[in-house]
């Protein structure tokens, strides 16, 4: 059994550092450096060209839009952009990557000196400085069958497509996160959603953390004391969700704390995250010196952008995340708290798109951040992964606001959604969810609730308003919750 500490105690013991390394795909239309398609899905081995397979004689061409892309990250993450830079082999063997190597920058990224400014839950603005921003390509994708949980150990056959291979990468390398402190999880976290919101505003990339478009690899390493040096770090590979990326920063930290506190070395290893039980456990050893013996690529020239280039693209860089959010929580009218619990629950995007379909933003903040954020806790997912679209939100409102349904109704309509019945009307005629107003049957019930309670329609005539509630109860319970209550209310004044 793996040792923890409390996370409580072992923040107070130690002090957490950080390093991320972020892997976004680029959305270009073809690959890094050769003309086939850069798409997600489609049949294994259907989108590749000799150059994604590494044959022998096939020649790499630099892809202008990723540069481009490239560049645009560095500005965005206020890094300086190289005059010159090369690309490099990082040599290894895998058979995801045909070539033996992967075209990488090493020592001349094309940005590098930046920083992110990233928001925290309490509005603290916490300054990550960024090493190094550098283009490389992806590599294939192994299938390991007949394994545990898809691992190569104890596999039968592995299978390899190509597909992914020489798609567009920017990694973003973090220089060591110090001063975080118990909030490192947190500071995590939304370093990598602020940047997915770079990501998306530049329109560089689709940047679904689901699909694997941005993928962290997270360092974290533990010293007795912030003016220590820095303690023997893990490296936790391809963490894909926010909520992950906080676990397995929390999980490393009361597992480093306990060895360390009994004695015990932290090796330097990578390891891998389990989402099913928010654990990290170990893969490979991993020294600093790792050798992937790079060198300058040969078959590619020098990548030089033009300064006036890299000025115009500078002029260009759109609205960036924090503007947009304040603009946002201006135009919705949101308190700051309430705007920092939907950038906290990633709902800025979602709100923003159901309110495009015409709900009003109060509406659209409760749905998201009520029952919604409630449904994905307990499910342990992220809201956007919920089966509910803004749309359908949006037609579900509209269902409400025209008085088909009350919000108890809405809420039924909604599990029905979540449950995959189908799009809100649909829901609500497969369950039969229809506000009863049809006065017919509302005058019965309303009539035998009078006659069950003379003493209160007594009270309603005393003056007593409030005691109207007493007796729209019960209308409500006899028909299944389905009344209009307003039209209850009525029915029982015309009669008292
Ligand atoms: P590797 O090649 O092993 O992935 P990189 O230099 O690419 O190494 O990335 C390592 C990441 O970890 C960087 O973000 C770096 O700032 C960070 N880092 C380095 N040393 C430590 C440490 N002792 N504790 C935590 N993070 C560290
Ligand atoms: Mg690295």
């Amino acid at each position: 059994m793996t040792k923890l500490m409390k996370y409580q105690d072992a923040v107070k013991q130690f002090d957490p550092v950080l390093g991320l390394e972020v892997h976004v795909e680029l959305g270009t239309k073809t690959k890094m450096f050769d003309a086939a398609p850069n798409v997600f899905g489609g049949e294994p081995n259907t989108n590749i060209t000799e150059v994604s397979l590494g044959l022998p004689g096939s020649l790499p061409v630099v892809n202008h839009t990723a540069v481009e892309y490239a560049i645009k990250i560095g500005l965005a993450l206020n890094c300086q952009i190289a005059q010159h830079c090369r690309f490099a082999r990082k040599n290894y063997f895998y058979p995801d990557l045909a070539k033996a190597y992967q075209t990488s920058q090493s020592d001349e990224p094309i940005a590098f000196d930046g920083y992110l400014d990233v928001e925290l839950e309490d509005g603290e603005i916490f300054r990550v400085q960024i090493e190094r921003a550098h283009m490389e390509e992806d590599a294939g994708k192994n299938t390991h069958v007949g394994g545990a949980d898809g691992r190569i150990q104890g596999a039968d056959y592995s299978l390899v497509d190509y597909n992914r291979a020489g798609v567009p990468l920017v990694e973003i390398v973090t220089r060591p996160i110090e001063g975080a402190g118990e909030r490192a999880p947190e500071v995590a976290a939304r370093y990598v959603q602020t940047l997915r919101d770079i990501f998306r505003a530049l329109d560089v990339s689709e940047a679904r953390m689901e699909r694997g478009n941005v993928r962290a690899d997270v360092n974290v390493s533990l010293r007795e004391s912030p003016d220590a040096p820095l303690g023997t770090r893990t490296e936790t590979k391809n963490v894909n969700s926010f909520r992950a990326i906080e676990k397995a920063v929390r999980y490393e930290i009361s597992r480093q704390a306990a060895r360390l506190s009994s004695g015990e070395r932290v090796i330097q290893e990578t390891r891998h995250y389990h989402a099913e039980d928010g654990t990290t456990s170990a893969g490979r050893e991993k020294s600093d010196a790792e050798d992937y013996r790079y060198f300058p690529e040969p078959d590619l020239v020098p990548v030089a952008p033009p300064r006036q280039w890299v000025e115009q693209l500078r002029e260009g860089l759109p609205e960036l995340p924090a503007v947009r959010r304040r603009r946002l929580r201006e135009e919705w009218g949101f308190t700051e708290m309430e705007m920092r619990d939907v950038v906290s629950a990633d709902a800025v995007d979602l709100i923003e798109e159901t309110v495009a379909e015409g709900t009003t933003p109060a509406a659209a903040r409760k749905w998201w951040m009520g029952s919604l954020s409630r449904t994905a806790k307990e499910a342990d997912v992220e809201l956007s992964e919920l089966a509910v679209t803004p749309k359908q939100l949006a037609q579900l409102q509209a269902l409400v606001d025209d008085g088909s349904l009350n919000d108890k109704l809405a809420r039924q309509a909604l599990e029905g959604v979540l449950a995959g019945e189908g799009s809100p009307a649909e829901v609500v005629q497969k369950r039969g969810l229809k506000v009863v107003s049809d006065d017919g049957a509302l005058i019965e019930a309303v009539e035998q609730a009078m006659d069950a309670n003379p003493d209160v329609v007594e009270k309603i005539r005393g003056g007593k308003m409030a005691a109207v509630g007493a007796l729209i109860g019960p209308v409500m319970k006899a028909t299944r919750g389905q009344a209009d209550a307003g039209r209850v209310r009525e029915l029982i004044m015309e009669r008292i």
